[in-house]
């Protein structure tokens, strides 16, 4: 019976060349994805594409794992605490590894294989924490690293001979001269770009996200939010209140997709001009009570719920949507403000406002 191995592949080189070593030295391998709204994939292209590609070009099975709730609990409070940005990079690892050891026990596989190299990431890849990965999840010697795996002790299955330890490698910091070498040798083609991955470490990214968790106030994180974070230019009016504005074309388009019926969308009447979104954390209402009431009144929720403030909180949005129109210019810009997707009240008013100056908008963005 063939030695078996579940191996994280994230789609990207170091994981597909980790497989491919392993498949070099006769050992079946099951390829685990972590799909997650935090993979920093393009809007247009589903997150498990580039996976899916790789695992197909290296001829094994991928299973996909949900992880949003898992790094969603990660990010209250890690252990091991974040890295740069707001990566929990340690505890993170750990998390995909337990998940994976689950996997592994189901399968009756024998152990674990990572695409981890030594010295290339400064939180979760020096060699003190690869140990303290192992030893706090209980995996002991059953994770394999084949890219580094020289420079580290042997693991169980070097041990027991399923692998061969001298037909391992010894790859050791940033540069990635080496993985492209081999990349070319075996014909790889289809893994993605060395810094692409998780937005959770992303300066931009980490920025909004910081700023939506400090203002949550104790309710619980919402993936249309969540979703919402990775586009646009976003902009906070007050603890409750944020206005996101599209930058391209399809960064409009998502923010229409990603509206609600208590949110307001906003937009240039006489010229080509962004799609703003005004959404009011609804303080004392949930989502969901705010929309029934927005839509048995016929009002979006937005001004319902903060009385004449809202009229403030419009014309902001309003001025920061002209901002970033064609019209910037113009001392005064007709806006559109209609109720967000899927509202069944009425049809839109149109305010006029003098675009924001650059100051005041810079005063309000969140991250850049
Ligand atoms: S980069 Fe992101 S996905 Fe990878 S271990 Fe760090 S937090 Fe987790």
């Amino acid at each position: 019976m063939r030695v078996k191995a579940i191996a994280l592949l994230s789609g990207g080189l170091d994981s597909s060349l980790a497989i491919r070593l392993m498949l070099d030295q006769g050992i079946e391998v099951e390829a685990l994805h972590f799909v997650s709204i935090f993979n920093a994939t393009a809007p247009e292209k589903p997150s498990l594409l580039r996976p899916l590609r790789v695992a197909r070009q290296l001829g094994v099975p991928l299973v996909p794992m949900r992880f949003t709730a898992e790094q969603l609990a990660l990010l209250r409070d890690p252990a091991h605490g974040f890295g740069s940005q707001m990566n929990p990079c340690i505890d993170c690892h750990m998390a995909m590894l337990r998940l994976a050891a689950e996997r592994m026990r189901e399968t009756g596989a024998q152990f674990l294989v990572t695409g981890e190299v030594l010295g290339q990431r400064p939180m979760s890849q020096r060699s003190f924490v690869l140990h303290q990965i192992a030893k706090d999840t209980g995996l002991g010697g059953l994770i394999l690293r084949p890219l580094s795996a020289k420079l580290l002790p042997p693991t169980i299955p070097e041990e027991k001979g399923w692998v061969d330890r001298e037909r391992l490698l010894d790859i050791y910091g940033r540069s990635r001269k080496r993985q492209l070498e081999l990349a070319r040798h075996y014909a790889l083609t289809e893994h993605g770009s060395p810094a692409g991955g998780c937005l959770l470490t992303d300066p931009g990214f980490a920025a909004r996200l910081r700023d939506y968790f400090g203002h949550l106030a104790g309710a619980e994180p919402d993936l249309n939010d969540l979703h919402l974070l990775k586009y646009g230019r976003h902009f906070r009016l007050d603890a409750a209140t944020r206005v996101i504005i599209g930058r391209v074309h399809r960064e409009n388009v998502t923010v229409y997709t990603f509206s609600r019926p208590a949110d307001l969308l906003l937009t240039t009447r006489d010229a080509p001009g962004p799609t703003a979104l005004l959404r009011c954390a609804t303080v004392g209402l949930s989502d969901r009570a705010a929309e029934a009431e927005s839509a048995r009144l016929g009002k979006p929720a937005v001004a319902l719920l903060r009385g004449s403030e809202s009229d403030e909180h419009i014309r902001t949005a309003a001025a920061l949507t002209a901002r970033y129109s064609k019209l910037r210019a113009q001392p005064l810009v007709a806006i559109s403000v209609t109720p967000g997707r899927s509202h069944p009240g009425p049809a839109s008013r149109v305010i006029e406002v003098a675009p924001s100056e650059d100051a005041a908008a810079d005063e309000r963005r969140i991250g850049a």
